[in-house]
């Protein structure tokens, strides 16, 4: 059996939060429990690949409190 190498991008990628852990579906994120549901993601030949990401919530949390830290320091 030839394995193959190249990683491609599969329908099964899942971009994952790397703070909040839920899963970008479209332009929305959702709960992981949600995704597995709809996905069935279990019944899956291969599991699907997760790949980090930021949400946007927390991404806006990090910003603002980036913003409120500078702030302090000009303070
Ligand atoms: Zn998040």
């Amino acid at each position: 059996m030839k394995w193959n190498l190249v990683r491609r991008a599969r329908d099964t990628d899942l971009v994952t939060c790397s703070l909040c852990l839920r899963v970008r579906r479209g332009s929305a994120w959702i709960e992981a429990e949600a995704v597995i549901t709809e996905l069935h993601s279990y019944e899956l030949d291969v599991p699907p690949r997760l790949l980090p990401g930021v949400c946007d919530d927390c991404a806006d949390a990090i910003l603002l409190r980036r913003a409120r830290t500078a702030e302090a320091i000009a303070a």
